[in-house]
């Protein structure tokens, strides 16, 4: 057995298969094929471009419509003969630098191209991270090596990893995956997002699950954190039962109410309008956290205003009269942009990341505002914007400034640094709203990277010291009311919103809204439908003595029966 981080609730049964690991840049000789013919080298770099073209096309017969496109373009990539030509001369003896091995060679051609399209720009530019993942796949084709990324298989099966990116996954087809399983990886790192995101069970922080041999079957129960290999008869029959559960879960259609009526919005964590559609499809009321930096993460160069206009347009117009909070960059860290943060920061976390590049990149930020304006303007949403890591009640101040004369009515701040939380009621004087970001205050006041899987534990948003910095912002905001006398709301759009008995203790402490992935809201509505405002006080009061992260989930989660009735 196996024991690490539950991250999403669910059990069940399935295949191991491991997520290959990245294509490493080959040697420029290699013994192997130092003796070959040069035209035995140029034929292999040939047949293993065909290959790879093979398997693309093969793939995009069973993708869906919109991955067949691309997987369609990328076999064609695969088959470049300016690629394959270039590759050709490199493994002459004649070759600048002397003879390449064939990988070596593909490596190089395909880094040539890729600079050729980032230097042309827009389009083409971004086509260069596809050229990128064919040459990977070559090279892997070429060392007989598992072709990088997702694994492709006919039956479903339970991914496992060492840890995954956002870039791994963009391609993850949730019909396929039964579950998450990884050896590193912290409850608020991308895998547990992800997870979240797509409704799948996840376990993070499961030291040797990367080391389960494909094809060995298991039994994923998210809930426990536990991964079992060789699964007995009681671990099928809790499998079963959890899928009738799930299958039970009342929908979600909004508005989320409370038993005696109170109504807490519950919105969507969104990165695109494909994720908005969804949002609001799954009875989002509207969409607490847009991750603008989700809309360019593969960008070299800041998107142009009309693309950005484009991009948060798509949002903006799944939910017309509806609020949507469109957050400014948050660049750095686990999501750099390569215009925005600077590559060689000894410490990113603490670096020149989200609201703190402005002073770095001049112009970035008022050109996105201007973007968030015009798009606001040809949409129908009620559109709030926000700055992340705000770490003082002067940037709060600037930022709301800067919103407002960019013609942005409501401006907000994330409070995700544990000093924005103290100083909440003079961050509250200036901006019109919080919204707590718990992923990275956890991270912050416990000083332990949300990446990283042995310090999950640490890294828990029912730490006591994470519970009081929540509860001295609500009271920060309503000291802020009672000067302004205007009402300062504080919401939740970290993942603690999404962890149904978090969530009671959330709504106890006095936030207003939570936002969370669509996936979540159904079981976090069915869980708060059973508790009036009184008993989720009690909870939180519960949750506040307890004096670790451990003992306030369990003594929350034993007064919570609903959760072992949904299967949560
Ligand atoms: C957070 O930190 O909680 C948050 C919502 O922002 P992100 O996860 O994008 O850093
Ligand atoms: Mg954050």
């Amino acid at each position: 057995m196996f024991h690490g981080v539950g991250v999403n609730a669910g059990r069940v049964l399935g295949q191991v298969l491991q997520m290959p690991a990245t294509v490493a840049e080959p040697a420029v000789t290699s013994p192997k094929d130092a003796g070959a013919s040069l035209e035995a080298n140029k034929a292999a770099i040939k047949s293993a471009a065909k290959t790879v073209q093979t398997q693309l096309r093969n793939r995009a017969e069973t993708a869906s419509a919109e991955s067949k496109d691309i997987l369609h373009a990328t076999a064609q990539m695969a088959g470049d003969p300016m690629l394959i030509k270039a590759a050709g001369k490199l493994v002459s003896p004649d070759a600048p630098g002397g003879p390449r091995s064939p990988a070596r060679a593909i490596w190089e051609a395909g880094q040539t191209v890729a600079d050729t399209l980032t230097a042309l720009g827009g389009y083409m530019a971004d086509r260069a991270t596809d050229v990128l993942d064919v040459r990977s796949r070559i090279v892997a084709e070429l060392q007989g090596l598992p072709a990088p990324g997702i694994p492709v298989s006919p039956a479903p099966y339970i991914l496992a990893a060492t840890d995954l990116a956002p870039a791994d996954t963009a391609t993850l087809d949730p019909t396929k995956v039964l579950a998450l399983i990884t050896a590193e990886g912290g409850p608020q790192s991308h895998t547990a997002i992800l997870a979240r995101m797509l409704g799948l069970p996840a376990i993070v922080a499961a030291p040797g699950v990367d080391g389960i041999v494909d094809g060995t079957q298991v039994y994923v129960d998210g809930a426990a954190g536990s991964v079992t290999t060789n699964p007995d008869e009681s671990m099928r029959t809790a499998a079963a039962t959890w899928a009738t559960q799930a299958a039970q879960m009342p929908a979600f259609t909004g508005p989320n109410t409370l038993a005696d009526s109170l109504h807490i919005p519950l919105l969507a964590n969104v990165g695109t309008g494909d994720d908005a559609r969804k949002a609001a499809a799954a009875g989002a009321e509207g969409v607490g956290l847009l991750r603008t930096e989700f809309c360019f993460l593969d960008r070299e160069k800041e998107p142009t205003i009309q693309e950005q206009v484009a991009a948060y347009g798509a949002v903006l117009a799944a939910f017309p009269g509806k609020k949507v909070v469109i957050r400014t960059l948050d660049a750095g860290a686990d999501k750099p942009l390569p215009f925005l943060t600077p590559a060689d920061e000894p410490n990113p976390a603490l670096g020149a990341r989200g609201y703190r590049t402005v002073a770095t990149s001049a112009g970035v930020l008022e050109r996105q505002l201007t973007a968030i304006a015009t798009a606001t303007a040809a949409h129908e949403a009620e559109v709030w914007v926000m700055a992340p890591m705000i770490s003082t009640a002067e940037e709060a101040a600037q930022f709301t400034t800067l919103a407002k004369s960019a013609g942005l009515q409501t401006a907000g701040v994330m409070v995700e640094v544990p000093s924005a939380a103290l100083t909440a009621s003079a961050i509250l004087s200036s901006a019109d709203f919080a919204s707590l970001g718990t992923n990275d205050l956890t991270q912050y006041a416990m000083a332990a990277d949300r990446q990283l899987g042995p310090l999950a534990t640490l890294n828990d948003p029912w730490q006591p010291a994470v519970l009081k910095l929540i509860k001295l912002t609500v009271e920060g905001a309503c000291q802020a009311q009672v000067s302004t006398g205007a009402p300062k709301p504080v919401g939740v759009c970290g993942e603690a919103a999404a962890d149904p008995a978090l969530a009671v203790v959330l709504v106890g402490l006095g936030v207003s809204t939570l936002s969370m992935s669509a996936r979540s809201l159904a079981p976090v509505a069915a869980v708060l439908a059973t508790l009036t405002m009184a008993e989720a006080q009690r909870l939180a009061a519960v949750a506040l003595q307890a004096v670790s992260a451990t003992s306030a989930r369990e003594s929350v989660r034993e007064q919570l029966p609903i959760l072992a009735q949904l299967g949560l």
